[in-house]
């Protein structure tokens, strides 16, 4: 692990009480007991990976189609989340981006592999212990990830990067269950809103009870469990390029989630 030299997060400490839900901060191992116990109670009603030909979206199917025929040597497909090598059993950071870029991950097939946006995401969890290795946009690189895992909100490339409401519905069984399928993780990087609600939605929580703000935290906890939700502005190009978002900005959310957990 390098050095950790940015300053740490002033995070806005968000504490959600959703619905019948009490608020608990505490971290250590009731924190995690509750963390499992609200996993556990996640619905699972498909497996967390989208088969290949996934028909439950018609216009990114139809989108997926044209690349298939255009980019045969793509991925074109659902991409699959990125687990550490030793599975699931010990992920304790899961990071949610907003869907594949129709040139980087649906290209590739690894989430935020092939196009600008892995560089910063990369370069930051190497730098904070959650992988290990050289990024190299190439699923071939030999990065591998320790005691995190990536997803996406939305699992099939969609056009402009932008899933309208109903495909981010459509694709929340499979976010259900690759939540539920990490017993040990106790903390979600959310970048950007659409991931952020993604997660709120899928744990029952209402979105105006945790608004979505670069930095915040949001410890949802109650009878059920518990789980620390941290914001951060999408580390796409376009976000970086007009200064929404700096590599100190990004770098102190992963500070934050670092010393929360290393509690
Ligand atoms: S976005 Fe999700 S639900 Fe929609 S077609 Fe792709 S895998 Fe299926």
């Amino acid at each position: 692990m390098l050095p950790r030299s940015q300053p740490a997060a002033q995070a806005l400490i968000s504490p959600v009480d959703a619905g019948p839900l009490t608020l608990a901060g505490a971290v250590g191992n009731s924190y995690r007991r509750r963390m499992t116990r609200l996993l556990s109670k996640l619905p699972t009603t498909c497996p967390p990976e989208p088969p290949r030909d996934c028909p439950q979206c018609p216009r990114l199917v139809a989108f997926r189609e044209k690349h298939r025929t255009l980019e045969p040597g793509w991925h074109n497909a659902p991409v699959p989340s990125f687990l550490p090598t030793s599975g699931p059993g010990d992920v304790r950071l899961l990071i949610v981006g907003l869907a594949p870029g129709l040139r980087g991950a649906n290209r590739t097939g690894r989430p935020f592999t092939g196009d600008y946006a892995g560089d910063l995401l990369y370069e930051t969890l190497i730098d904070f212990g959650f992988a290990r290795g050289t990024f190299r946009a190439d699923p071939q690189d030999g990065l591998t990830l320790t005691g995190a895992a990536i997803t996406n909100a939305v699992r099939c490339v969609p056009p402009e990067n932008k899933p309208t409401g109903d495909e981010i519905k459509q694709c929340r069984p499979f976010f259900s269950a690759t939540l539920a399928r990490f017993p040990t993780l106790e903390a979600v990087v959310a970048l950007g809103r659409i991931a952020h609600e993604q997660v709120l939605r899928t744990l029952g929580t209402p979105l105006a009870r945790a608004p979505f703000a670069h930095g915040a935290v949001h410890p949802i906890s109650g009878s059920r469990g518990t789980l620390r939700l941290y914001d951060s502005y999408h580390c796409s190009r376009y976000n970086t390029n007009t200064g929404r978002l700096t590599r100190d900005m990004f770098r102190s959310v992963f500070q934050q989630v670092s010393d929360d957990l290393a509690r």
